[in-house]
């Protein structure tokens, strides 16, 4: 089966191509292209440092998926049967700073990838959106069904793109699920984010920036999901899912930020005087949450629940993957 992967480059996608390049019964039976522009998000080649990049059933085009024509050339050249999409500009601090790049890729270029997989008769395209499009959540969690109602112009940009992809399946049949995970962790995410952010910084006994106030210390709340369980739930969702639904992905693994820096802390000896106090973002959503019931259902289930032992497992990896991520740090 041919398979177009957007955004491969980055740290779930290409955690995504090396499940399909290296799981033993799906890799018997792919091909994959990549198609990612390289924004400063894909510069880590985490598919050449995965050693993927001269594997037989891989191919890398540099494209943007906000160029219609050749995102449509390539569709059409290659006739691949699914198409997954997981290019974006994913840090929402960047998003508040300037949110031009995320309207563009987000939005205008998830339609652009959906008109070209309609246009040339895609079989099926999974869109990987996120469980930031329902919002903040105090107790409970949300379902498929729940309403939108982003924060961030990132998570709008993503509810966007969503709410297009639903109404094409609507007015054109256009085949397309739609994924919405918790926060991933796991190695080659860009160490802007929390746990790589943090985790490098204390591999060289720097102190770690947490969103800190008197009123909340630290305490909205996160929900974890392994990437690995992202990967095998997405592809799950491709082959078992029915199209135009819904899968929520949750990680099972609510921790408060406070908790999980305390955590990485503790690892590493260090106590509360590492931590960098400062401003929550604008619009700081206290808590994410989302009920995998749906996906449950579908028969899927989680392989990596023990959050405690895989972020240690996470801090050898960086530890031990220093020349990945030392040119990726500012
Ligand atoms: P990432 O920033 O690590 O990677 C994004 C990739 O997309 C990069 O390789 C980048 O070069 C590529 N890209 C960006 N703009 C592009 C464009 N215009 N054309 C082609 N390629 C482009 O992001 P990630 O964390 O791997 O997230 C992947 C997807 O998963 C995103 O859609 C994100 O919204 C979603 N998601 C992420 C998380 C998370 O915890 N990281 C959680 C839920 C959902």
């Amino acid at each position: 089966m041919k398979v177009l992967v957007t955004g491969g480059s980055g740290f779930i996608g290409s955690s995504f191509i090396r499940y399909l390049l290296t799981d033993p019964q799906i890799s018997k039976n792919i091909s994959l292209i990549n198609l990612d522009k390289i924004s400063y998000a894909g510069r880590g080649k985490n598919i050449e440092h995965m050693g993927l990049s001269e594997n037989e059933n891989y191919k890398f085009i540099k494209t943007d998926i906000c160029d219609f024509e050749s995102v449509s050339q390539i569709i059409f050249t290659e006739q691949p049967e699914m198409v997954f999409n997981f290019a974006a500009e994913s840090h929402v601090d960047r998003s508040i700073e300037e949110s031009d790049v995320f309207e563009k890729t987000n939005f205008l270029g998830a339609c652009n990838l959906f008109k070209s997989s309609l246009k040339n008769g895609i079989k099926k395209l999974v869109q990987i959106s996120t469980d930031e499009v329902y919002g903040n959540i105090e107790n409970g969690s949300f379902s498929e069904n729940s309403n939108l109602n982003p924060s961030s112009p990132y998570s709008a940009t993503k509810a966007a793109a969503d709410l297009f992809a639903l109404s094409l399946f609507k007015t054109h049949n256009m085949p397309v699920i739609i994924t919405r995970s918790a926060n991933n962790y796991g190695p080659y995410q860009f160490p802007e984010k929390i746990l790589p952010l943090f985790i490098t910084n204390l591999i060289d006994g720097k102190k770690v920036p947490l969103m800190f106030s008197e009123e909340n210390p630290g305490l909205n709340v996160r929900d974890w999901l392994n990437v690995i369980d992202n990967c095998r739930a997405i592809w799950f969702v491709a082959n078992n899912g029915r199209l135009g639904e819904i899968y929520n992905i949750p990680g099972e693994n609510e921790l408060t930020n406070i908790e999980i820096t305390r955590m990485l802390l503790n690892h590493f000896n260090f106590g509360d005087e590492m931590i960098e106090k400062i401003p929550h973002r604008k619009a700081h959503d206290f808590r994410y949450s989302v009920k995998g019931n749906k996906l449950k259902d579908l028969g899927f289930e989680h392989m990596h629940k023990n959050l405690k032992e895989e972020i240690i497992n996470l801090v050898e990896w960086y530890k031990n993957n220093q020349e990945w991520w030392r040119p990726l740090k500012k």
